[in-house]
């Protein structure tokens, strides 16, 4: 018997039904399959990650996938590679669980439709309540901490390696436990996986790795950025300047976050070209004043302090910054 904070203890009650409830659908598949959103982050990996071996830990004999686009600066570095499944695979009974995902139309694989129960676990607006069972707590950090929540509800051995990737999906969703939404539950809960005996070292190493083509990005960015009259910062990168840097879509808006802590910068964004989809991505941050509501009115949405947003074409991106300008003045 584990003594914990007050705090945590509140936390793992406020948990214990709906988690009671999430192991119960799982007892009853033999196959189990992990979802997560498109363009997956730290929170995705390491909720996917932690609650999938979780489960592999416990349940050896059931058939747990997790799947979803991999990253391969991280997908066989700090998380497993990703579970590459057949469609028959889909024919057969399952139990789906979406993780870190606010909208259906996000989730990076649709087989999740096929399941014959979803169980959704999410820490964003709940704007598309979805899911047999929806489970949805809007004041925690990252999903991984909800998860690590679960699991401590449920009481089961936690391996070092299901700590490590809560772990990395806390401090990824928390920036280092540096955003408002780190709380003191966020350091109780980075204090007992710490203590099962991760390496932090090795995870901080695997996760802001970069290579020599992002400095080469952030060169441009430097260069190139824009702001606005009332504190809007932003840079734009067309497919042939990504291809000029060598760089992913993906890559080149994780270096958003330079404008961070720059006196005078309200809310700074990354615009990219996604010809895949032919669209503007848009990363938006912001040192406080609320986005999500805004991102939304751009086809987006997210948190209040980091959101995403697709823009059509150029002449959009320009009214997208004026509108933007505007809202923050
Ligand atoms: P990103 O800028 O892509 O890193 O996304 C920041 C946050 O906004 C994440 O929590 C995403 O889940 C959310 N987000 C990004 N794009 C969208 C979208 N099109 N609709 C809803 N939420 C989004």
């Amino acid at each position: 018997m584990h003594i914990y904070s007050k705090e945590i203890e509140l936390k793992i009650k406020e948990y214990k039904k709906t988690t009671k409830a999430i192991f119960s659908l799982v007892e009853k598949y033999d196959k189990v399959a992990i979802f997560t959103h498109l363009s997956p982050d730290f929170d995705a990996f390491g909720s996917q990650f932690g609650l999938g071996v979780y489960l592999r830990d416990h349940y050896p004999e059931k058939d747990i996938k997790i799947i979803g686009q991999s990253l391969p600066l991280y997908n066989g570095e700090l998380y497993p590679e990703m579970d590459e499944v057949k469609d028959e695979w889909f024919n057969d009974d399952f139990l789906a669980i979406i993780v870190d995902t606010a909208t259906l139309d996000r989730v990076s694989d649709n087989r999740y439709e096929k399941a014959n129960h979803l169980i959704k676990i999410d820490h964003h607006p709940n704007v598309d309540p979805y899911g047999d069972i929806c489970f949805v707590d809007v004041t925690s950090v990252a999903v991984a901490e909800m998860i690590a929540v679960m699991l401590l509800a449920d009481g089961r051995t936690i391996s070092k390696d299901v700590a490590s990737y809560l772990f990395s999906g806390i401090v990824g969703d928390s920036g280092r436990f540096k955003y408002a939404s780190t709380t003191s539950l966020t350091f109780g809960i980075a204090e007992i996986l710490t203590s099962l005996g991760i390496d932090l070292n090795y995870i901080y190493n695997r996760l802001y790795i970069q290579n020599l083509d992002d400095l080469r990005c952030i060169g441009y960015i430097l260069n190139n950025f824009k702001i606005t009259k009332n504190g809007f910062a932003y840079y734009v990168m067309d497919e042939a300047t990504l291809q000029e840097l060598n760089i992913t879509a993906e890559r080149a808006k994780e270096n958003v976050n330079v404008f961070a802590d720059i006196r005078g910068i309200k809310v700074w964004a990354a615009i990219t070209e996604r010809t895949d989809t032919n669209e503007w991505r848009v990363s938006i941050r912001s040192a406080g004043i609320p986005i999500n509501e805004f991102a939304q009115k751009w086809r987006g949405g997210g948190h209040v302090q980091a959101s995403g947003a697709s823009l059509l074409n150029r002449e959009e991106i320009d009214v997208f910054v004026k509108e933007m300008d505007e809202y923050i003045g």
